[in-house]
């Protein structure tokens, strides 16, 4: 129906007639801001830009504050303006209708965990740009997690932390340095409301230490079908200092780290018992919320009158772990001062000793010296754990053995499962058009069988061409944009915010590079040889161009170092409007890099990448992955689906390492990436390199997708956990 016909005063009955209860086009909107299934949604998000593309974009893509500055008078004139009527109401419906249904799947694959849902918990969970709990791979992973468990009806609540100032924004100086801001999120601009109690009431989580009590409230976010309890310390009763503790991630010592992870495990689990949910199984999201288990143990005690030895073997019954961290060092380690402080009132209630408690958390439980590692607490208290590739598996197995060691290391029962990207969140609308046309019609409800991507195979090579470069070009504005007001910003010439805006070449092959800047990954290894990157750069044929973003942890100056080499290649005229980089990468800028660049490059020092999960996200949209086989690509990579730098192997000494890759990165650029990317044919079209772009689709985006990760998870973790079955998971 048009508007004309539909004029706001009707829309009341309009909306009766369809069953809803939001009934101006306002409250609608509203209704639409305030659960996150608009974030996978294109139409959704398409339809909050019309409202106002300007303040959309000012705004962080954040649509309660742009509501915010709509009267609903101002909203319903807009909306009449731009024929807004029936793609609001239609969006409306879609979303009333998706929060009501239990998908088949779900229903077939996870119905008996209906009554007694998994309780996932993470301490950081990456939904939306506009939402800053998250810091990179680890929080886009939970929050990938959750939106695919939503989409297939898998009954699942998650828990975590609300960071009010969350991660830091990067800015870079006029000395390309890094700085860090951290800004004040306003609560009333996320989707977030007081969790309530069965009693109507707000809730508030209690935990006492030897030193006082420490108090949280509980915020709810919805997440499609699934609810997303956020833990925020910012309470009047708590001391100045304990208000501030949940305020940044990744923030503070080690006693304000060992402080938050006490209250997202125990507080945690104290939020769920007071909101009436008993959860069949415990997934811990890494080691981080790990003293969940020890309050499960107490209620077990306490309630069902168990034992410390019975609560403790049907705690890790319930409980799946999952494990991230290839590097001892990762791992969060606290002192016997502590645990003590932190967990004795606990402890005296499960009437363990000292010894016993830090046992726990101890390879060898008698072993003084033994700091607590919460990461060998997670093992130990679960039944069913699992690293995140099989390459990282392997890794996992011997870094554990010791964990075992009467077993062999094939025995040890660490399996994995590898990670997968939630496809709606990643997959650029540009295309998701296209595959619309060519593969089965409900194909986005079977995203994770392999059947439904041979259709990739049917598209016209030129269409799927076409639709690339398109992106890419949207890539390029978005690039120029912020890398002219990165200059203007930092107070620079208008001759260099007007060069800012002519860098790039559309029709350059384009390498992207986006990723925390640790020093493992190795940013720099393709700046190994400057001379020959100016030469490839500057092929007068076959030119290259890279486009760079990460983070540095505040703390990491060496990751800072290698971001100041990068940025300042600015000033070098051999790459001045050939190597870009875009500050301040978080899922938006993610999300433009991997939807437009040719070539994902990653080359971490093997076997240091868990997973990765970008590379993934770059497949959908028919990037390719140029890659050391670390991680997922190690499992990934057939030979015809993208690239590989070297062979899998790694020396003792890492200079060996570091020079071998380097040289093999240059060699499979020069020798594979470079000829094929501009191996045209009469219509001008990289014929070859298209074939393996599909090749890479049909190949790789189901079995790298959330859905197929959280239905590995159902199958082999959840299922058995919640009947309280033995460990069936893959270990090799
Ligand atoms: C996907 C994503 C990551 C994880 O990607 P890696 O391949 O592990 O580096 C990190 N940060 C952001 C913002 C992401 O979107």
């Amino acid at each position: 129906m048009s508007p004309v016909e539909a004029p706001p005063m009707q829309m009341p009955q309009r909306t009766a007639a369809f069953g809803l209860t939001a009934e101006t086009q306002y409250d609608k909107c509203v209704a639409l801001a305030r659960n996150l299934w608009w974030s996978w949604h294109a139409e959704v998000i398409n339809l909050f830009r019309d409202l106002d593309p300007i303040r959309w974009r000012q705004l962080d893509h954040n649509p309660i504050a742009l509501l915010a500055e709509f009267t609903p008078e101002r909203l319903e004139m807009r909306a009449a303006e731009l024929v807004l009527y029936s793609r609001i109401n239609q969006a409306y419906r879609r979303l009333k209708e998706y929060v009501a249904e239990i998908p088949p799947w779900g229903r077939t694959h996870a119905g008996v965990l209906g009554g007694k849902p998994v309780a996932y918990f993470s301490l950081e969970f990456g939904v939306h740009e506009s939402i800053p709990v998250y810091s990179g791979g680890l929080g886009v992973l939970s929050g990938d997690h959750i939106k695919s468990a939503s989409g297939l009806g898998v009954p699942l609540v998650a828990l975590g932390l609300f960071y009010d100032q969350g991660y830091f924004k990067q800015h870079l100086d006029i000395n390309g340095w890094q700085n860090e801001e951290y800004l004040d999120t306003k609560v009333e601009n996320l989707p977030m409301e007081p969790a309530l109690g069965p009693d109507g009431k707000p809730i508030t989580v209690r935990i006492d230490t030897r030193q006082g009590k420490l108090l949280a409230k509980v915020w709810l976010m919805n997440v499609g079908r699934v609810r997303l309890y956020l833990l925020d310390c910012d309470v009047p009763s708590n001391s100045p200092e304990d208000r501030e503790l949940t305020a940044r991630l990744y923030g503070g010592d080690n006693r304000t780290r060992v402080r938050q992870e006490l209250v997202a495990g125990v507080g945690g689990m104290r939020a769920l018992s007071a909101l009436g949910i008993h959860p069949g199984v415990y997934h811990l999201n890494e080691g981080h919320s790990a003293f969940a288990t020890i309050e499960a143990i107490r209620v077990r005690m306490k309630d069902d009158g168990m034992s410390f030895d019975t609560a403790l073997r049907d705690v890790a019954q319930h409980t799946v772990f999952t494990t991230h961290t290839p590097v001892p060092a990762g791992h969060d380690r606290f002192d016997r001062n502590l645990i003590e402080e932190h967990l004795g009132p606990l402890r005296d209630e499960l009437g363990i000793s000292t010894e016993q408690l830090m046992g726990l958390g101890r390879v060898e439980p008698q072993n003084e010296h033994e700091t607590f590692c919460m990461t060998v607490l997670g093992l130990k208290l679960s039944r069913r754990a699992n690293a995140v590739s099989s390459l990282h598996g392997h890794v996992t197995r011997r870094m554990w053995a010791h964990l075992w060691p009467w077993r062999v290391e094939e025995e040890i029962p660490i399996g994995h499962i590898t990670n997968g990207v939630h496809i709606e969140s990643w997959l650029a609308w540009q295309m998701q058009q296209l595959y619309d046309r060519y593969f089965p019609a409900n194909w986005m409800r079977r995203m994770g069988e392999p059947d439904v991507w041979q259709g990739i195979h049917e598209i016209d090579p030129g269409e799927l061409w076409e639709t690339h470069y398109a992106l890419k070009n949207l890539l390029l504005a978005f690039v120029r944009r912020r890398i002219s007001r990165q200059c203007r910003r930092r107070g620079e010439s208008d001759e260099a915010v007007e060069a800012a805006r002519n860098i790039l070449d559309p029709n350059i092959l384009t390498l992207g590079f986006g990723r925390r800047f640790a020093t493992y990954k190795r940013a720099a290894m393709i700046l190994s040889d400057p001379d020959r990157l100016a030469q490839m750069v500057n092929d007068p044929e076959r030119p290259v161009q890279i486009i760079f973003a990460g983070k540095a942890h505040p703390a990491d100056e060496p990751g800072k170092q290698l971001i100041q080499r990068i940025a300042n290649l600015r000033h070098d005229p051999r790459f001045a409007s050939r190597i870009a980089f875009v500050e301040d990468y978080d899922i938006n800028v993610c999300r433009h890099l991997i939807q437009g660049v040719d070539v994902w490059m990653n080359n971490p020092r093997r076997p240091l990448e868990a997973s990765g999960t970008s590379g993934q996200k770059a497949v959908l949209n028919g990037a390719l992955n140029l890659s050391i086989l670390d991680g997922w690509w190690a499992e990934a990579y057939d030979g015809t689906n993208g690239f590989a730098i070297g062979h899998g192997t790694s020396h003792v000494d890492e200079r060996v390492t570091d020079a071998r890759d380097a040289a093999d990165l240059y060699r499979v650029l020069i020798e594979e990436v470079i000829p094929l990317y501009y191996d045209r044919d009469v219509d001008g079209l990289p014929r070859h390199w298209i074939k393996r772009m599909m090749n890479s689709i049909s190949s790789l985006a189901w079995r790298f997708s959330a859905d197929r990760m959280v239905a590995d998870y159902v199958r082999h973790a959840y299922l058995p956990a919640a009947g309280g079955l033995s460990c069936d998971m893959d270990v090799r």
